[in-house]
């Protein structure tokens, strides 16, 4: 069983090609001639289509080996097109021997996810030595070491961008790719950049911490489809208070409100990579999906790549509940001019559609501090950076204290400074509540990866309907409470609410 592997290379000097985000083209290492996606893609599309055919090949028979397939070795820089196979040619480069055997294999087609190691994203393996798979450089010969789900590499000795056109033939081919805009120097910017104006970052964290990796990474998403039925029910209540005499009159009216409304949903992402925190991944969100292209491995030389390894079960779960949840919100927000509303019913059916599957860019960042790993990670098209930072326990007790005097001092002023009341306390009391509010907010301003709980920016509106906007009258309560009462009176007798007449 063998898998080839690929690298393009220039058509004018042999140079390896690498896809350039600010460019939207690929650029050669050495002479810096640039080609379109398409142009690559005409000169390489025989051989990727070759080279995936052999990938499944391989995938379907364990024991058949391919061989003589001598795919984009230096033999073939000069692209003769006519041709692009060499038959019994037996060099060693051009394909790798996986030589973790079948294991590998059969534990990868049954969808088993490999150990997740959140702040690791394209590297360490572990101990799960069955998810290793080696390939051979085709520039360099050297052994490259990649995991189950690596499709595209940079060779560590060469530097050479590799891609693995195996892990996205056939049912595995993503459907889009977003391309990389932002280049990695923009993400070292960026990342200083969000340090900046983080009051509670401690002052040797600017100082001291460093930036132990930066990758680019083409993240494999699911993209959810499908519509939202939802049946909800609540009681609204319209108050209406007059005076009457002496008395103060209450009349509510009942309603039972009825909607209902199905909600279309387009492309919710779901990263489905079980490396990749969920939270991270969600807190990077949106991707303009102006820019999804076909899905081409041309967009891939120069950064990493991974497919898949989250069964799509449990992507789509993340995603319905997303899309359950923004369904319940549009549906309240549709129930108006009630003083009081309470839901007293609820159904919600989900209706799949087909779910999609899509590479996007991500930056990620590792820096380390304190021997703490932190992990950032920015949108390789939108520049949407995000990670936790360490937070200065000092710093914010400080803020804490310091805005908690300041607005107890201000109130115990407002208070009259009278020492011999309350106003003392209450001062301080309401001080330390504000103080730790705002503390509290600051805090969170330091955590803000999260996951998303709702899709409404993924919400078609205009392919969405409220079938059912029903608000059904029923009767007229009334309470009276005596004037006098509502003025410190003690409650006299025949007060109180009775159901109303109309
Ligand atoms: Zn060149
Ligand atoms: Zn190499």
């Amino acid at each position: 069983m063998a898998q080839q592997v690929t690298n393009y290379v220039c058509p004018n000097c042999g140079g390896p090609l690498r896809f350039d985000g600010k460019l939207g083209r690929l650029k050669c290492d050495y002479c810096e001639s640039t080609f379109t996606v398409e142009e690559v893609q005409k000169i390489y599309a025989a051989k990727n289509e070759k080279a995936e055919e052999a990938g499944i090949a391989a995938q379907q028979e364990d024991h058949h080996t391919v061989t003589g397939a001598d795919f984009y070795t230096e033999a073939d820089i000069n692209v003769d097109q006519a041709h692009t196979d060499i038959p019994g040619g037996d060099s060693a480069a051009a394909y790798a021997q996986p030589s973790h055997h079948q294991a590998a294999h059969h534990q990868a087609a049954a969808g088993t996810a490999p150990e997740a190691e959140p702040e690791n994203p394209a590297g360490v393996w572990g101990k799960d030595e069955a998810n290793i798979r080696t390939y051979s450089c085709t520039t360099c010969g050297a052994e490259l070491i990649c995991d189950a789900t690596t499709a595209a590499v940079s060779c560590p000795y060469c530097g050479n961008p590799t891609i693995i056109p195996a892990q996205f033939s056939g049912v595995q081919r993503p459907d889009y790719v977003i391309p990389f805009v932002f280049e990695k120097n923009e993400a070292i910017e960026k990342l200083k950049g969000y340090y900046k104006g983080k009051k509670l970052l401690p002052r040797s964290f600017l100082s001291s911490n460093h930036l132990e990796e930066i990758k680019g990474v083409y993240v494999p998403f699911r993209l959810f489809n499908g519509t939202v039925d939802g049946e909800m029910r609540f009681e609204g209540l319209r108050s209406q208070i007059t005076r009457e005499g002496d008395w103060q009159v209450t009349r509510t009216q009942h309603f039972d409100v009825q909607r209902a409304a199905t909600l279309q949903f387009d492309k919710i992402p779901v990263d489905a990579s079980s490396r990749m925190s969920d939270a991270l991944m969600d807190s990077i969100e949106p991707f303009d999906y102006n820019a999804l292209r076909p899905f081409a491995l041309e967009y891939l030389p120069g950064f990493l790549a991974n497919k898949y390894d989250v069964e799509i079960k449990d992507c789509e779960e993340r995603a319905q509940q997303r899309a359950v949840n923004s369904a319940v919100q549009a549906i309240q927000n549709t129930v108006t001019n009630y003083d009081s509303v309470r839901e007293t019913g609820r159904n919600m059916r989900i209706n799949p559609e087909r779910t999609e599957y899509a590479l996007m860019p991500v930056w990620l960042l590792h820096t380390k501090w304190h021997n703490k790993d932190f992990m950032f990670a920015m949108n390789g098209q939108t520049a949407r950076m995000i990670g936790d930072l360490p937070v200065s326990t000092g710093k914010l007790w400080g803020y804490i204290l310091g805005i908690g005097a300041i607005v107890a001092m201000l109130l115990f002023m407002m208070l009259g400074m009278d020492t011999q009341s309350d106003a003392l306390l209450i001062s301080i009391i309401a001080g330390l509540a504000v103080g730790g509010v705002s503390g509290g907010i600051m805090y969170g301003q330091m955590k803000p990866v999260s996951r998303n709980t709702t899709a409404t920016g993924y919400m078609d509106r205009t392919r969405s309907d409220l079938r059912l906007r029903n608000d059904i009258y029923l009767r007229t309560t009334e309470q009276r409470i005596p004037i006098q009462q509502m003025q410190g009176g003690t409650r006299p007798p025949g007060g109180g609410s009775r159901p109303g007449r109309r």
